[in-house]
This record gives structure tokens, C-alpha cells and sequence, in this order.
């Protein structure tokens, strides 16, 4: 039965990791995957994750099941990470929080809910977007549309035309924002336009999904909470698709978290009883070991305790994916290379560890072809994957490729 099966297209981006593996230049340079990497080329565990774990080995009484929406404690911890201990969602007890493998989990669970509860919604896309939102949500048989977002001249935000978009949205279907550091772009509302959209998807009675995948990597954990509470502070109901794979560097243990806020706390209760429904049928419960590691650090706020060491860690991330941002930029002005009939200036207003950089097609393959240097063919690059040596090869490569 199995002779009669085509293979699957491969992944666009995981494949080019294989091509990266494959290719025998000692110089090459892979700025395709979407990981944190250090000054040295790697994705350590952080310390702060080291020590957690311990206690965890330790301490841990049993492997048995989780809860289907696993732990209470996780859920308090993340609803406080989202909106801050004193705000009135969690004052009402009007969110709820399911803990899913990982932000794909989160999505993939929002998409079933969404495809049994909510029939007929179609979910709008920003273009572009994650290559994998669109195959996600169809998947689930959620159709998928898209809004315009990026300014191609100025690799900046086309703001009126994401809210003419959101203007013709139809009610009662649903819109995903992404909370910060927009993947593939790193271009993200300023918080005036974060309250303009907001209040524009509250007018039309859409329901708005936060992919939240990067809290702590463009501004702090806060500043870059701000995009999300303008959305809870206009719309009164909505779901926030959480990912602790960057900021937690906990990628492989697949944690993340779905949070609905409903207008109510009885309405919370029954909108989880139809996700926990979805998850049930789906992987029965959430694996344990990633969220009790975050549930450990994020619990342990003493001065000095595991919360601070982390929040340190997670800036050390965060300074360096920015320093990057500013050499890249200078190397490029240096060489007089211009990406953008703008000039560079976007690279260091974006936030996080993607760039759309404006490089063609031709350049991404030219750069891959002649230089061992590989990006996703949307020409976005992952700041994080430059390092204080790899930077002017880069810089060099590109002012090769773009050369008249
Ligand atoms: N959403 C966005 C925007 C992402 O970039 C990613 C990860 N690349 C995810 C969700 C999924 O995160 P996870 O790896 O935790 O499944």
C-alpha cells in the first residue's frame, strides 16, 4: 500500500540546514534557521536552565500524567509573564491557560478549537508571515487569507494598509498579530499603531490571535509585552499563542502555552472545557519536563534566585542579537552597499533575530552559490546566526552580490 505514496515537498527551511550540513567549505555560514546562537556559533543551554534542571532531578516524585492542560502553577505563571501580576484578567480570573508543546503545539490546538467552535471563520495572515501558519491552520481546516504588512521600499511597516485590511475583514473572523519581533520581518508596531489595530479589530468584532513567540527578545519582557496589552485592553476577548523555545533556549523540550481570555470567568470555563476537549483528542496531555523548568525558574523570584539569573541570561541574548544589528548596518554603510532604496537604517529599528533583508532571489542563491552563505529564499536572515568574525565575510559576500 505504500508504493502508491508521493513524497512530501521537504521543508524550506529545515532543508537548507541539510544542504548547510552537507557543504564541505570550512568558511560557510548559515543564517537560515530560525535558533539564538552565541559569539561562538552555538546554542548553549542556559545556566539558569542547567540549575533548574538539577533541581528537577532531584526533586521530582513522579512521572505521572500531567493534567490535560497541565500544570495550574505554569498557567498562573505565564498569564503573569503575559499582562503583570495585577492586571484585571487575572484580578476576574478571565484567562485560562493550556500547556502545549511548544508554540507550534499552542497554534495547532488554537486551530482545532477554532475549526470545531467557531465554523466557517477564516483566519487572516499577515504577508508574509512564519512559513509554517498558513500549513498549520489548514491543516486543522481553518482557511487562511492574507494582509498586507511590509513596505517593500522602506522594509518598514505598511500601517494604513494594515488597518484598510482589517477594515474588510468580516466580522467573526479571526486575525493573528504577532506580539513582537515579527517572523519573517522583525518589523513590529510602534505602540500607537498597537492601539489603533487593536481598537480597529475590537470595531469589527474580530477575534484577535497573539503569536507570542519571543517575549524578552526585542525590547525586555515587558516592553515587549506592551503590543499584547493593548490588545486586552481593546478587545475583551481573544487567545495568545505562547513559545518558551527562544527566550527558555528550551527549543527540543517542545514547551508553550495557549491562553484564552474570555469577557468573563464563566465563559473562560467553558471555552477551556472545548480545549481541553481538543488537546485530549489530540496528544491527551502536555509533556511535563520544559514547562516544570520554566515553572522552577519563574517561581524562584528571590533577589539572586533563578528568575533573575535567567532574566540576565535573556538579556545577554537580547544585547547581543542587537549588537549584531548595528555591526551589520556599519559594515554595510561601510562598503556602501544599500539594501533598501532607503539606505539600512531598518536593520537596527527591527526587533529580534529576523531581518527581511531585501536581497533577491538571484542574490540568496549567488550568496549561496559563491560564498557558502545560506538564507532563507525570502532573503531572510537570522541576526543571531552573525558573529563578530562571520560579519564581514557576510558583509563582503553581499557587497559582492549586489555589485551593479
Ligand atoms: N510562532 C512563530 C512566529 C515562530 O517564529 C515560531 C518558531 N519559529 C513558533 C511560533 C513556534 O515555536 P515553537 O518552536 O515553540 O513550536
Amino acid at each position: 500500500m505504500f508504493n502508491a505514496v508521493q513524497p512530501a515537498p521537504p521543508d524550506p527551511i529545515l532543508g537548507l540546514t541539510e544542504a548547510f550540513r552537507a557543504d564541505p567549505n570550512p568558511a560557510k555560514i548559515n543564517l537560515a534557521v530560525g535558533v539564538f546562537k552565541d559569539a561562538e556559533g552555538n546554542t548553549p543551554v542556559l545556566a539558569s536552565v542547567k540549575a533548574a534542571e538539577q533541581r528537577l532531578v532531584d526533586d521530582e516524585t513522579t512521572k505521572s500524567y500531567m493534567p490535560i492542560d497541565g500544570s495550574p502553577a505554569y498557567g498562573k505563571l505565564v498569564q503573569t509573564m503575559l499582562f503583570g501580576a495585577d492586571h484585571d484578567i487575572l484580578a476576574n480570573a478571565r484567562a485560562r491557560t493550556a500547556n502545549t508543546p511548544g508554540g507550534t503545539g499552542a497554534l495547532r490546538v488554537a486551530a482545532d478549537y477554532l475549526s470545531q467552535n467557531h465554523a466557517g471563520a477564516t483566519l487572516w495572515l499577515s504577508n508574509p508571515t512564519w512559513a509554517n501558519h498558513h500549513g498549520i491552520f489548514n491543516a486543522a481546516g481553518v482557511e487562511t487569507q492574507t494582509y498586507a504588512y511590509l513596505d517593500p521600499n522602506t522594509n518598514a511597516l505598511d500601517f494604513d494598509g494594515v488597518l484598510a485590511a482589517i477594515q474588510d475583514i468580516p466580522a467573526g473572523d479571526v486575525v493573528l498579530l504577532h506580539g513582537c519581533c515579527h517572523n519573517p520581518t522583525g518589523v513590529d508596531p510602534s505602540l500607537e499603531q498597537w492601539k489603533a489595530i487593536a481598537s480597529a479589530v475590537a470595531e469589527r468584532g474580530i477575534l484577535p490571535i497573539v503569536d507570542f513567540a519571543y517575549q524578552g527578545f526585542g525590547q525586555g519582557l515587558e516592553e515587549d509585552a506592551a503590543g499584547l496589552r493593548a490588545v486586552a485592553a481593546a478587545c475583551g476577548e481573544f487567545l495568545v499563542c505562547s513559545s518558551f523555545s527562544k527566550n527558555f533556549g528550551l527549543y527540543r523540550e517542545r514547551v508553550g502555552a495557549l491562553t484564552l481570555v474570555a469577557q468573563d470567568s464563566d465563559t473562560a470555563d467553558t471555552v477551556i472545557s472545548q480545549v481541553k476537549a481538543v488537546i485530549r483528542r489530540n496528544y491527551s496531555n502536555p509533556p511535563a519536563h520544559g514547562a516544570s523548568v520554566v515553572t522552577t525558574i519563574m517561581s524562584d523570584d528571590a533577589p539572586g534566585g533563578l528568575r533573575s539569573q535567567w532574566e540576565a541570561e535573556l538579556a545577554a541574548m537580547r544585547d547581543r542579537i542587537n549588537e549584531m544589528r548595528s555591526a551589520f548596518k556599519a559594515g554595510l554603510d561601510e562598503r556602501g552597499v544599500n539594501l533598501t532604496p532607503e539606505g539600512n537604517d531598518f536593520v537596527t529599528q527591527q526587533n529580534g533575530m529576523f531581518t527581511m533583508s531585501g536581497l533577491s532571489k538571484d542574490h540568496v542563491a549567488a550568496l549561496r552559490e559563491n560564498h557558502a552563505i545560506y538564507i532563507v529564499g525570502s532573503g531572510r536572515i537570522n541576526v543571531a546566526g552573525m558573529t563578530p568574525t562571520n560579519l564581514p565575510v557576510l558583509c563582503d559576500a553581499i557587497a559582492d552580490v549586489m555589485q551593479p
